[in-house]
């Protein structure tokens, strides 16, 4: 399984590439998209390198909610509350994944499409 060595995200996560955080606690860091979809666009990963949502265990369902969480946390934080976001998490090529490390979406700040493209 890639690690720290190949995966860009375990590199934010290691603090060896370059990202502005929003957040960081033992189990997870959360940083803004490079190229932003929405005015809110932030990624929440965790710490733990896990290549998709196909490739989770048992042991990650802990560590999922505490994503989700934090998710909806920085989102209230940046007042997206009442307006309403999204949280997404692609999965594989036709879902648009393109980082094989699992990444929390947090978009809002506009009024975004349904179905999505
Ligand atoms: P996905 O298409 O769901 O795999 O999302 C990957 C996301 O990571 C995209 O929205 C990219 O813009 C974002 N991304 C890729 N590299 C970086 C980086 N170095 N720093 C911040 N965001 C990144
Ligand atoms: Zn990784």
């Amino acid at each position: 399984m890639a690690g720290s060595d190949t995966c860009i995200f375990c590199k934010i996560a290691a603090g060896e590439i370059p990202a502005t955080l929003v957040h960081e606690d033992p189990h997870l860091v959360a940083f803004q998209d490079i190229h932003p979809q929405a005015p809110t666009h932030l990624l929440v990963i965790p710490r733990k390198h896990i290549p998709s949502l196909n490739a989770l265990a048992a042991e990650d369902a802990e560590l999922m909610g505490r994503l989700v969480a934090e998710g909806a946390r920085l989102a209230a934080e940046q007042n997206l509350s009442g307006t309403g976001y999204r949280l997404v998490v692609n999965c594989g090529e036709w879902a648009g994944q393109t980082v094989d490390h699992i990444h929390l979406h947090v978009l809002g700040g506009r009024r975004l499409g349904w179905p999505p493209g």
